[in-house]
């Protein structure tokens, strides 16, 4: 079923919106680093705004615990949200208490407020239904209706992003029609042929997109700290590296999957291996399967994959129609380990047919390197929910808006 959009809720001038945003930037001593994820935002606000709607906005940040904390505050958000729009955005200091109910009541049409970080009440991500059913209607009382903007949150099941969509009439905003409709060509009919990267850290979070996609690609390209996985598959000794012993079973078992329906797996034939896990450490290159040999010996870390690997990365994406792309390829936070990245990020760039960059750390990756945005056919603002929109998974703040 196609999912509700926008016009489905009618004339909203003069009715008041409230809105799931993902406003869940990386901030630094309160500065924000990446604010992509709020940029994403402003097409269905500013949308709604100009219907001369009464829009109040609501968003987690960062992981509290149930409770009130400065650091998690979305007060920066509220006041770089407001410079983009060009227009004051009122901020509630707390949630559905007394602040939210008086900025609520002040809102005049065309204008917009943000609550405080939805995570600081604990019913937010309850796994009561109930204790999240009471936070959902106290954020729908006097709203009339919802919109589910938040694409980073579809694959929760949370009081704002579940809950509050049944509580109220209910639709998505632009932004989550739109990854919906990028993605969709991802699953239905990619044009050929057709790559994964997968990096990142943890293999056991991407076995189950690994699984849905290996019958589904042409080339499966792995990279980032789950690659030595594949190595210890493989025989190879992997020193100190990043190793999900547990899994490696699982792994080769792709592994022959991948040869017998004939995808490409593409693994690193050469790492950037290092004394230790830091900026400034000694590193040298060495042949996948002679990690231990590196001169670092049993301490040595894998970082970043080789340039060979690079090249044979980037050469098979560039020559593919459809990219999706999750997961770095290295610890591209420390400058000398980014190399493999960047060389993933340029072939994206380059690909001539639909790039698209899953979400989290491969976007503030792309745009911590210096890429433009304009550069890739999509980056997505949701990278666990565009993982498990790939792997085929139930979303239930997608099916709460009839997809
Ligand atoms: P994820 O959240 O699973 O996408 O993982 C992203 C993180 O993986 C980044 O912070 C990278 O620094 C990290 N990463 C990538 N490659 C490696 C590696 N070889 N060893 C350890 N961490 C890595």
């Amino acid at each position: 079923m196609a999912i509700r959009t926008l016009e489905t809720l009618g004339d909203l001038a003069g009715r008041t919106v409230l809105i799931r945003c993902d406003f869940n930037v990386p901030l630094e001593d309160g500065r924000i680093t990446d604010e992509g994820r709020i940029v994403a935002s402003l097409p269905t606000l500013r949308a709604l705004l100009e219907q001369g709607a009464k829009v109040v906005a609501m968003s987690h940040l960062g992981r509290p615990k149930g409770a009130p904390e400065e650091r998690y505050s979305l007060a920066p958000v509220a006041a770089r949200l407001g410079e983009l729009l060009g227009q004051e955005v009122a901020f509630a200091t707390d949630t559905v208490g007394e602040d939210a109910q008086r900025v609520r009541i002040a809102l005049q049409d065309g204008q917009l407020a943000l609550l405080e970080n939805l995570r600081f009440d604990p019913r937010e991500t309850s796994k009561d239904a109930g204790e999240r059913a009471e936070l959902a209607a106290e954020l729908a009382a006097g709203a009339d209706v919802f919109v589910s903007d938040g694409f980073g949150v579809v694959h929760r099941e949370q009081a704002s992003v579940f809950e509050v969509a049944q509580a109220l009439p209910s639709a998505a905003g632009l932004l989550v029609a739109k990854e919906l409709e990028v993605l969709s060509r991802l699953t239905e009919s990619p044009e050929r042929p057709y790559a994964v990267v997968l990096g990142g850290s943890k293999v056991s979070d991407k076995l189950g997109v690994i699984e849905h996609l290996l019958p589904r690609v042409d080339r499966l390209v792995i990279g980032g700290g789950m690659l030595f996985t594949f190595l210890k598959a493989l025989g190879h000794d992997v020193a100190s590296s990043l190793l999900e012993e547990d899994q490696v079973e699982r792994v080769l078992g792709y592994m022959k999957q991948a040869e017998e329906l004939g995808v490409q797996l593409l693994l690193p034939t050469d790492v950037v291996v290092a004394e230790s896990f830091s900026a400034d450490a000694a590193h040298e290159t060495v042949a996948a399967d002679a990690i231990g040999g590196s001169r670092f010996g049993a301490k040595g870390i894998g970082l970043d994959i080789g340039p060979d690997s690079a090249a044979a990365f980037a050469e098979a994406i560039r020559t593919s129609r459809t990219v999706f792309w999750n997961g770095p390829m290295g610890v591209f936070e420390m400058p000398a380990f980014a190399h493999g990245t960047k060389a993933v990020a340029q072939a994206l760039t380059e690909v001539d047919g639909l790039a698209v960059v899953g979400g989290g750390d491969s976007a503030a990756a792309v745009r911590g390197l210096g890429f433009d945005d304009a550069a890739f056919g999509h980056i997505s603002t949701g990278g666990g929910a565009s993982l498990e929109f790939l792997e085929g998974a139930r979303l239930p703040g997608l099916e709460v808006l009839g997809w």
